[in-house]
């Protein structure tokens, strides 16, 4: 058995993960909720004073704009779309059969409007886009929602479902990649003080085919992502738990997104893995809460 299955195994033994059969699904105890709760407090208290403005969406968002997003171009691999049945009562009938004799029933579904939100920032471009030009000050929004990606594994930090935190800046260059830095910064700090050991990497996302591998060498070259990794499932691959991203004015010309000079502007985003956090939290400090280190439970509980 190797470091990865046990992990999860005694992920499951436990209690805080709760098997659903699928690799990558999983349900999630009080406890475990508690520490993610405890963390996103934390991001509060650091990120509070820095004025973001809040928005919530559901795990789903508007199939047009994933469509314009270009999604489905770099990662086709991870995306998720929902289907749903659309016929009439005899091919009700049909689909009924073919659940009986064990056929694909799948096949007669069909595309909803709604496909699952990859990243918590997707749905926020077209949103912003549509108020008209940024304010002088910019823009920043504090983002948290459900992710989807299709990469089943059998790494409990390798979900299917789970949610991703997010600040996005709007500006200048300057202006974002300051934010960009600062949320670096202040990342490393945030571990410190739940006594998780970190480091910082330049990195690259995982774009789909030949061509993708010219796109993931001009983003490590260009500086344009950094992780800020810690060890979970293996100290040689340590997992990243925290993604800061720079998008030059790809969003911007995209989405036709504006300073209030009518510039485009520049976005970057910072992303909290929250499932991951609290993964590297359990697996340091142990499975149970209450014998994390004091400086720990203090930094998270008061
Ligand atoms: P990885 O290289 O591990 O696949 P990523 O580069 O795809 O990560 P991002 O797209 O930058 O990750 O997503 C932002 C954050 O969301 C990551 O830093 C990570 O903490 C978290 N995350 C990404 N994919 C997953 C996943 N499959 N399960 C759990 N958390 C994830
Ligand atoms: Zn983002
Ligand atoms: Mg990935």
């Amino acid at each position: 058995m190797d470091m990865q299955t046990s992990f999860l195994d005694r992920l499951f033994e436990s209690g805080l993960l709760i098997d659903t059969g699928i690799d990558g699904l999983y349900g999630r105890s009080g406890q475990f909720e508690e520490v993610i709760a405890a963390f996103e407090r934390l991001i509060d208290k650091v990120g509070g004073g820095d004025g973001a403005e809040a928005m919530r969406f559901p795990p789903g968002m508007n199939r047009a704009f994933f469509e314009k997003s270009g999604y489905m171009k770099s990662f086709p691999q991870l995306a998720g779309t929902v289907h749903s049945f659309c016929g009439s009562e005899l091919d009700h009938v049909s689909l009924l059969q073919c659940m009986e004799v064990g056929e694909d029933w799948t096949k007669g579904q069909e595309a909803t409007d709604i496909v699952l939100t990859p990243a918590a920032c997707y749905p926020l471009y077209p949103t912003v886009a549509k108020r008209g030009n940024l304010p002088k000050t910019g823009g920043l929004f504090d983002l948290q929602s459900y992710c989807f990606r299709h990469e089943p594994s059998k790494d409990p930090a390798r979900q299917q479902l789970f949610r991703m935190r997010e600040y996005v800046c709007m500006g200048t260059e300057e202006h974002v990649t300051d934010f960009r830095q600062r949320w670096m910064e202040r990342g490393v700090e945030m571990m410190k003080a739940v006594g998780l050991e970190v480091t910082i990497d330049i990195a690259n996302d995982p774009f789909f085919g030949r061509a993708g591998k010219m796109l993931a060498n001009n983003q490590r070259d260009q500086n344009l992502k950094f992780e800020l990794l810690i060890p979970i499932t293996s100290s040689a691959n340590p997992t990243a738990c925290m993604s800061f991203n720079y998008h030059q004015d790809a969003f911007g010309t995209k989405w036709g997104l504006n300073l209030e000079d009518g510039s485009v502007a520049h976005t970057a985003c910072v992303g909290f893995g929250l499932e991951r956090i609290a993964l590297a939290l359990l697996h340091n400090h142990g499975l149970d809460t209450v014998d994390w280190p004091e400086s720990v439970r203090k930094a998270l509980w008061g």
